[in-house]
């Protein structure tokens, strides 16, 4: 017997030939593929007789198909389908490219029911690669719900899936319609009084309204309470997380301000007021009994690592250790450099670990900076107090969670219990979410934000050249190298792998991808390198770095570059983190379009830290390329206002690093809705407070621990 949990491979009515494209998607179950939502409806309900289908609209006819045939295009050779469908008051032609199978599904006599978009062909109207559904009987084709074999791909609302290779929507409709009886079985975690409140629907309606709505109201309604309850789910996780962490205790690194002072006035610059605050309220709450969990959120070149800075150095001067953890090994090396630059003056210590540096003890150290190295070696710190992680989304929960419980000691309280003791933590990150999607998805943060460049920067000159005006750009590029400027060249991957985001679980947090060493775009910097060092600048110094490359390797070369003993470094976009060139100007980006905004935002920022004034040459592949996206690009005057902007253009599926927060496509949609946002907030903290472990809503319990284990198990 089918049920909810059976495993799709054991399933007889799905073919074996479309598994791995189910598998593709994150539907394993049953129940899976009943909660694989449309991403968008077909509205085929304006059904009409033929004689009154006109040119230009979206139309669905019932009629007998009277012969079907498939022959050649004449100059493109693509395979032609045409068949002509007759009802009481005409007949009509449909017209399908490269679809030669349908001959095999449809045979003329069969009744049919053909929903698409009529165009007008020499001989009058036809209906351009219409979806097609067959029909037992013309005379009463209504569309019916209960009869779960019709209806569901022609006529009325019909949902369209997220696209994967393999498998059709077609397909999907077909298979969940079969399945969604069995959605009857399943109870619906949230509270009958959160739901009429809010007026969300049941679990069992929502699941058929999805899938298979009578109106887009209906539809709406539906997404709305998947929505609800993800966004829920996230919050309750929060503030579970949250309340975790009150129950440990932490170092108590007292606040200093007087050896705080010396230390600001130590630095060779004036710290922004966004700075100040942040520090602020970081030396605020590592001076608490409670671990701190902040995010310091700033754009690139907005001066996170200072801030960082300042923490370490209050946590050694009240006799803790503080750990830096970065996502590669030059990153890692130049927060070495820059915390001994600025800490050189105070007598602490800094240590370096990354896959290729050994250090046999933290103990040594006041600092230790690191790749994740940091975990995996065994590193012993006689006195952690503090935490520091850069770039923070490229690590995973794991992997985050990983070098916290390290490091945990216990304590023994007053009254004789016992608590853990957990280091201070500090997270950062470049990309700039707007406030209420930090709440969002970082609510188990609390957060800072710098939303201010350092007053001496130049804005950056940002300029998209067509395919037709590189001569005039190179000759730009050229001049300023002349006068001592330096270059950066970003090369895409020539292939782009389908990166779709499984439609479930993992809730809460990805774990890192192998972002680097993809071998297609090592070729693209090979060929790129030859191309500039042989044919366009001959005369100038010119080296590659890619993640195929020896650390010895990578790191001499981005020693070169920053020593100006080299013109121009081609790259993959390993530098794309926080790589500090302040003589660099240039940044040249090949086939921009082929990049997301927060990507293209943060390989700019490597430029404009110098006094000089510093572009950002964007080269998208073809003509056609240069989209609202790149212009948005060019605009933008900083990255709050680019993720604005993102937001709006194409709303926050698509925004800025949304891949790595693992949410359905649905609730990223709703990410935009503020108010819902607030409203699902209020109501998971009143929940929260009435019933702390969940003890009286087993149902929402039960689904909490499964998105939590999935999350962790993935
Ligand atoms: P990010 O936020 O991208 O990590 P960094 O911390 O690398 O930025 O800082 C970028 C550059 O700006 C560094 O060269 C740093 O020394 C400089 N910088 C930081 N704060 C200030 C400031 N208040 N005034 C001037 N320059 C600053
Ligand atoms: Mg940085």
């Amino acid at each position: 017997m089918v049920t909810l949990e059976t495993p799709i491979e054991d399933v007889p009515k799905i073919s074996k030939r479309i598994v791995p494209a189910l598998k593709r998607l994150g539907i394993r179950t049953i129940r899976d593929l009943l909660f694989h939502f449309p991403a968008r409806y077909d509205d085929f309900s304006n059904v009409k007789s033929i004689d009154d289908v006109v040119a230009g609209e979206t139309v669905t006819i019932e009629g007998i198909l009277k012969r079907i045939s498939t022959g050649r295009t004449a100059h493109k050779r693509m395979a032609l389908t045409e068949a002509v469908i007759e009802d009481e008051t005409g007949r009509i032609k449909a017209l399908w490219f490269n679809q030669p199978f349908l001959e095999r599904n449809l045979k003329s006599g069969m009744a049919v029911r053909l929903s698409g978009k009529v165009s007008l062909g020499k001989s009058g109207p036809f209906l351009s690669s219409p979806v097609h559904e067959k029909i037992r009987d013309t005379t009463h084709v209504t569309r019916s719900t209960s009869d779960q074999e019709q209806g569901i791909h022609t006529g009325g609302l019909v949902p369209v899936y997220p696209e994967t290779a393999g498998i059709s929507s077609r397909w999907l409709r077909f298979l969940i319609s079969s399945f969604l009886p069995l959605a009857a079985k399943l109870s619906d975690p949230l509270p009958v009084k959160m739901r009429e409140n809010h007026t969300l629907p049941e679990l069992r309606k929502a699941l058929h309204d999805i899938h298979f709505p009578d109106t887009l109201d209906a539809a709406a309604s539906a997404q709305r309470r998947f929505t609800f309850e993800e966004l829920l789910l996230i919050q309750l996780h929060a503030l579970k997380e949250r309340s975790k962490l009150k129950q440990h205790t932490a170092p108590h690194i007292f606040n200093d301000i007087a050896a705080m002072k010396q230390f600001v006035a130590s630095l060779p610059f004036a710290l922004t007021d966004s700075q100040r605050k942040a520090i602020w309220e970081i030396l605020t709450d590592i001076a608490k009994p409670i671990p701190m969990n902040r995010l310091l959120e700033g754009d690139v070149g907005s001066g996170k690592t200072i801030v960082s800075a300042a923490a370490a150095y209050m946590a050694c001067q009240a006799g803790y250790q503080t750990a830096v953890m970065a996502p590669t090994e030059i990153l890692a090396r130049q927060h070495f450099a820059t915390f001994q630059k600025i800490l050189a003056p105070f007598d602490i210590s800094v240590g370096l670990l990354t896959g290729s540096e050994k250090l046999t003890s933290g103990n040594a150290f006041n600092i230790v900076i690191g790749t994740h190295a940091l975990i995996q070696k065994t590193v012993l710190f006689k006195k952690l107090g503090l935490i520091i992680i850069d770039e923070q989304h490229r690590f995973g929960v794991e992997q985050r969670a990983a070098l916290i419980t390290k490091h945990e000691t216990h304590s023994k309280e007053r009254d004789g219990s016992e608590k853990k003791v957990i280091p201070h933590f500090l997270s950062m990150t470049a990309t700039p979410i707007p406030r209420t999607l930090a709440l969002t998805i970082y609510g188990d943060l609390d957060l800072s934000l710098l939303d201010e460049s350092p007053k001496s920067r130049k804005k950056i000159i940002t300029q998209i050249v067509k395919p037709g005006e590189r001569e005039k750009a190179y000759a730009f590029i050229q001049k300023e190298i002349a006068a001592g400027g330096q270059a950066f060249v970003v090369c895409p991957q020539i292939e782009i792998r389908d990166k779709r985001i499984e439609n479930r679980g993992n809730l809460f947090d990805l774990p890192i991808s192998n972002l680097q060493s993809l071998s297609s775009d090592v070729k693209a910097v090979k060929q790129e390198y030859e191309k500039l060092s042989k044919e366009i600048f001959p005369n100038l110094r010119i080296a590659m770095l890619h993640g195929k490359m020896k650390p010895k390797e990578k790191k001499e070369i981005m020693e070169h570059f920053k020593d100006h003993k080299l013109d121009i470094l081609v790259s993959t976009s390993v530098i794309e983190v926080g790589v500090d060139v302040p003589n660099a100007n240039i940044m040249v980006i090949e086939g921009a379009e082929r990049f997301g905004l927060a990507q293209l935002h943060q390989f700019r920022g490597r430029v404009g830290r110098g006094e000089q004034q510093s572009y950002c040459i964007l080269f998208p592949t073809e003509d056609g390329a240069v989209t609202r996206r790149l212009q948005a690009i060019v605009d933008a005057k900083n990255g709050f206002e680019l993720a604005e902007y993102d937001l709006k253009i194409r709303g926050p599926g698509s925004m800025f690093g949304t891949e790595q927060w693992g949410i359905s496509e649905i609730a990223k949609q709703a990410l935009a809705d503020v108010k819902l946002i607030q409203t699902v907030r209020n109501e998971a903290i009143a929940l929260a407070k009435q019933d702390p472990t969940l003890a009286n809503h087993p149902i929402l319990h039960a689904r909490l621990a499964e998105l939590e284990s999935a999350a962790h198990l993935e």
